[in-house]
């Protein structure tokens, strides 16, 4: 997502799973019963943030969206004598996942790995920079943090003065190509870039030893979704290259962990995008045309959202497909 998302107002979700109804009746109840609510809310949209290990040594830190949408999900390797923090996230978020690693360990924050440049993910490196940390990145984001991340940072600083107040922007000074490996034996890590898919930048961190992905927003569990950045048809093809790993658990860039089917849902939401618009293209409909007509009833069912609710995924994929926009 980009630094200034704002997410939209959702939908009541519509539940067709009836297992999955009476968890959100659950919810509903409970957040009626606790007087939190005011809106329907699921499985699908993290009320509240939560750390877990998820392998020994390997903390998954998920970031509440609602009610405020406070930055990205994150985590953090512990090696023998560093930690490796994935996920700068905001300046604010930083320092609350700071606090969180020293609970677990006093071994040095080493390294930051930013998937991708966009503020919610990136913005905090200051914080693990100043710390004597090293904040690391694919080389096909370089340009990216130089010139949209840095804008997109000073912005934030008018207008969240609060959170970013006398910070200066923390570039990566680490960049690789296409795969850096973290070894020491007990754990590893593999950096790994596959191509453009939510940026042209975006990296993922695999874990072969325990089947772990962090998949930034090359995959997210919700209606999270943000193509302004993206290429979507490469995007699937870095889906395709991904489902290739044995993996037994996705920690995605929004949203609940998941198993490995979460890529093909993530993908399955850009394949029948691309479909449906090109489709209705074909028929000679306009963009506004197919942004009131547009039904994929399972990306609902996956996100509680309905897919006309964001409609520049639509605007994006339908100025992909005529050519408006450059590949
Ligand atoms: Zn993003």
């Amino acid at each position: 997502m980009p630094t200034d998302f704002t997410p939209e107002p959702h939908p009541a979700p519509v539940n067709k799973h009836p297992a999955r109804r009476s968890w959100a009746v659950a919810i509903v109840t409970a957040l009626l019963i606790t007087g939190v609510g005011g809106y329907a809310s699921g499985w699908f949209v993290p009320t509240e943030t939560t750390v877990t290990e998820v392998a020994p040594g390997v903390w998954f830190r998920k970031t509440q969206t609602k009610p405020e949408f406070i930055g990205c999900n994150q985590g953090w390797i512990i090696f023998k004598d560093f930690v490796l923090v994935i996920e700068a996230n905001f300046p604010n978020q930083a320092e609350e996942l700071i606090k969180e690693v020293r609970k677990t360990t006093d071994k040095p924050i080493r390294y930051v790995f930013d998937t991708h440049y966009h503020g919610d993910h990136a913005d905090g490196n200051q914080k693990f920079t100043a710390i004597g940390a090293t904040a690391i990145a694919s080389e096909n984001s370089k340009a990216l943090f130089e010139t949209n991340g840095i804008q997109g940072f000073e912005q934030s600083k008018k207008t969240n003065a609060k959170v970013y107040a006398d910070l200066d922007y923390a570039k990566p000074s680490l960049y690789f190509p296409k795969k850096l490996v973290l070894d020491d034996g007990t754990q590893r890590v593999e950096l790994l870039h596959y191509g453009h898919a939510h940026t042209a930048g975006d990296a993922v961190a695999w874990l072969p030893k325990h089947g772990i992905l962090f998949t930034g927003d090359a995959c997210v569990n919700g209606a999270f979704n943000y193509t302004g950045d993206g290429n979507t048809e490469s995007w699937i093809r870095v889906l395709t290259e991904l489902q290739e790993l044995p993996i037994k658990k996705i920690c995605p860039g929004h949203g609940e962990a998941a198993d490995k089917g979460l890529l093909a849902t993530q993908k399955r939401y850009f394949v029948e995008l691309r479909e449906v618009i090109g489709k209705a293209i074909d028929e000679g409909k306009s963009v506004d045309d197919i942004k009131k007509t547009i039904d994929l009833p399972f990306y609902e069912e996956w996100t509680g959202t309905n897919v006309k609710m964001n409609t520049e995924n639509i605007e994006f994929v339908f100025k992909e497909l005529t050519g408006a926009k450059k590949k």
